[in-house]
């Protein structure tokens, strides 16, 4: 392993960037309460993060140490390998424009992850239109016995990570997410450190 450089995503921002096989990532959450969505694709940019996949053969919604993060084609593209909150979302969407219209009556100009998605991954050439339900890190919905879901306050303090192994190369997306609900109603940033698996 190479040493790992520790990166920062701002508050209400996001990056792109590569993943060899077997490299590291350790996604941080420095200050406690932020959610960072994450969103993968093979480098072919059409193979893409399934959630659902994820949910089925994890067969859970609580995804942690030891599962695995599947592709639409049913590859395995992550594995959790470290998680010291234990509580992460699967099932919303990355917050954008329209949400933030439609339930909170913001206007466009709101940031979202949905928005610092897309233009991360413009300059791998994936359009936005490929990007699908994320990863959503640190993340706190529960889910009621009725289907009701509800959106509370993330279990992480500062200094919390989750720590993923790269099982194909890849083209991952990050974000510091946007949505006041999600963050306890304050917005921190996300720091990420890659582990090369061989230098070079
Ligand atoms: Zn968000």
């Amino acid at each position: 392993m190479t040493t790992a450089q520790r990166q920062r995503i701002e508050p209400q921002t996001g990056v792109a960037f590569e993943l060899k096989r077997g490299d590291m990532l350790r996604v941080i959450d420095v200050r406690g309460e932020q959610v960072s969505d994450l969103m993968a694709f093979a480098p072919d940019g059409v193979e893409t993060l399934s959630t659902g996949r994820c949910i089925d053969y994890n067969e859970t919604i609580y995804l942690t140490a030891g599962h695995v993060l599947y592709s639409n084609r049913s590859s395995p593209m992550l594995t959790i390998v470290e998680d010291t909150v234990g509580r992460h979302d699967v099932l919303f969407s990355p917050c954008s424009p329209e949400m933030f219209e439609k339930l909170y009556g913001f206007d466009a100009s709101h940031p979202s992850c949905f928005g610092n998605l897309a233009g991360a991954l413009s300059r791998y050439g994936i359009d936005s239109d490929r990007i699908g339900t994320t990863f959503n890190i640190f993340m706190n919905a529960e889910l009621e016995a009725n289907g009701r879901i509800r959106v509370l306050p993330p279990l992480s303090r500062a200094g919390d990570f989750v720590l993923l192994r790269a099982e194909m190369d890849l083209i991952v997306a990050l974000t510091a997410c946007s949505a006041e609900l999600s963050n306890n109603w304050s917005f921190k940033p996300i720091e990420y450190e890659i582990e090369a698996a061989r230098a070079g």
